[in-house]
């Protein structure tokens, strides 16, 4: 899996997908660059996403509101007060850690341990050797188990000093029993804001602090009124927006997985109180057929609900899907209630409300909220559509089978050779079909090995001109996925590439 995880990375910077950011400078940690194909692949993931929330859907609409918002939206949205982690410094080495996540490390640490003696005991005992008996009674993984589970649901929730003081002496303890860092010097667990801060204005005592904001979802709600009555929407009714996100996230080292500048896919519907879990259950099942439709394997993804839920919701779910790294969030659904509305009219003093003519009277509606990270999503795409397959002759290729509909490259066209009027034949194809279509040329190296390269970069087809083509206008097209060939006029070239990328 670890090797999977590293081939997708790597072959993201080659093929022009993903780049560090500012790697000319050794990079810039958890922040990343999207390349000639990225970019492409990133705005075909937004359209389909588009069109199928908001351009199919009548009632619901769109929003582009800006990342910079005035600072009292994250007064109301609780952002200020609990949007934190806990964070430990171990003094040795100099690094930060996220609590959480460095206990979680060591239990996995001394699991494995475990899982390595059992390997033992059954190669010297065999068949006698009862693992389940040796698992429950071997001290460590059971105790450290049952007490970092008892952390890590505390540590979800909003944290007292004293809290914050356990999860201390956990740490320490853990790292005695199985040494991670190699140092056991760790300041204490505090807080840590994940919003960015930055300032308005030039002179120092004009200035005035703001943040990046740290999710879509609050321009939607601020402008929720504006909407509403421009648009003369009646509840239900949604507000769907794409665009930047900013989290400074403490352990950002899964890839585009987790990054501190980010893009967020958001949709907030608007519904009548006391109907929001009838709503939250429709939207679960709109968003996980979404996914499905792209085809990327209904065996890669799973719901998983929550019982935590965070200060501002009455039910919540993850989408999860399989990356090469486990089973992880890829979206979000919650229900808000009314939280994040009504907050707004407390610190603004501004009414948020419908007035609903069937029931004949105003309320602050309830929110579900369906909210993917365009690069998990992105990450969702590629890691599941690189593949190494085994030839019939025994050679290997690397594919990228990336569906045709969100591919950055629909079609490759080739001159089989570069003289006697194929180029300028190929040409001709091309500035036609880059109307329709984003397309690339390519006349270098052999046919074959031009065939790879696009297998490799996610192109799925590919239309070789040759001498025949001369003759009686017909072109070779072929099929990334089963490399078949066929033969077809040029003049249905098009036809064929659109009806295999609709929607
Ligand atoms: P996680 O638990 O993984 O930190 P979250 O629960 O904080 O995520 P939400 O606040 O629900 O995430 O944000 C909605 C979506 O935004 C997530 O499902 C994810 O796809 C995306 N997202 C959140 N944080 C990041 C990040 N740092 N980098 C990339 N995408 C992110």
């Amino acid at each position: 899996e670890q090797d999977k995880f590293k081939k997708v990375i790597s072959h993201a910077k080659e093929y022009g997908y993903i780049f560090s950011s500012s790697e000319i400078y050794d990079g810039l940690s958890a922040v990343y660059d999207y390349g000639q194909n990225g970019v492409e692949l990133k705005n075909n993931i937004k359209a389909y996403w588009w069109k199928s929330m908001v351009q199919l859907h009548e009632e619901i609409v769109g929003l582009d509101a800006a990342i910079l918002m005035h600072p009292n939206t994250w007064k109301a949205s609780g952002h200020v007060d609990a949007f934190n982690d806990p964070m430990i410094d171990n003094k040795d080495s100099k690094k930060r850690y996220r609590a959480d996540v460095l206990v979680e490390d060591y239990v996995e640490k001394i699991e494995q341990k475990a899982q390595k003696e059992i390997a033992k005991a059954k190669k010297r005992f065999g068949d006698k050797f009862d693992e389940q008996e040796f698992v429950t009674t071997h001290p460590r993984v059971v105790k450290y188990r049952a007490q970092s589970k008892e952390i890590l649901t505390r540590l979800a929730k909003s944290l007292t000093d004293e809290d914050l003081d356990d999860v201390k002496a956990l740490i320490k303890e853990l790292e005695i029993a199985c040494p991670v860092s190699g140092s056991r010097d760790w300041t204490n667990v505090k807080q840590f804001n994940l919003m960015f801060g930055t300032k308005l204005g030039a002179s120092a005592e004009s200035a005035s602090d703001l943040y990046l904001r740290p999710e879509t979802a609050q321009g939607i709600f601020v402008n929720f009124s504006n909407v509403q009555k421009t648009g003369r929407m009646k509840i239900p009714f949604g507000i769907a927006q794409i665009g930047k996100a900013f989290r400074n996230e403490i352990v950002a080292r899964q890839f585009i997985f987790r990054q501190r500048e980010f893009e967020q896919m958001e949709m907030q519907y608007f519904v009548r109180p006391g109907d929001e879990l009838k709503w939250f259950e429709h939207w679960k099942e709109i968003r996980s057929k979404w996914h499905k439709s792209l085809g990327l394997g209904e065996e890669n993804y799973r719901f998983h609900d929550h019982e935590k839920m965070a200060h501002y919701a009455n039910a919540a779910t993850d989408i999860e899907f399989n990356f090469p790294f486990g089973f992880k969030e890829l979206e979000g659904i919650h229900s808000r209630t009314d939280f994040d509305l009504k907050a707004h009219e407390n610190l603004s003093g501004k009414k948020l409300q419908f007035y609903d003519p069937e029931l004949g009277k105003n309320y602050v509606p309830y929110v579900i909220e369906t909210s993917v990270g365009l690069d998990r999503m992105f990450l969702a795409v590629f890691s599941s559509a690189l593949q190494e397959e085994t030839l019939e002759d025994g050679s290997t290729r690397t594919v990228l089978k990336i569906p045709s509909v969100i591919a950055p490259v629909k079609a490759a066209v080739f001159p089989l050779i570069k003289k006697d009027g194929l180029p300028e034949i190929a040409q001709e194809i091309l500035k036609d079909l880059q109307w329709d279509f984003n397309v690339v040329y390519d006349e270098k190296d052999a046919v074959g090995r031009r065939y790879r390269r696009q297998d490799a970069a996610g192109t799925p087809f590919c239309i070789t001109v040759d001498h025949d083509t001369k003759e009686d206008n017909s072109v070779t097209i072929r099929y990334r996925d089963t490399m078949e060939q066929k033969r077809v006029p040029i003049s249905e070239v098009k036809s064929i590439i659109q009806q295999n990328i609709d929607f």
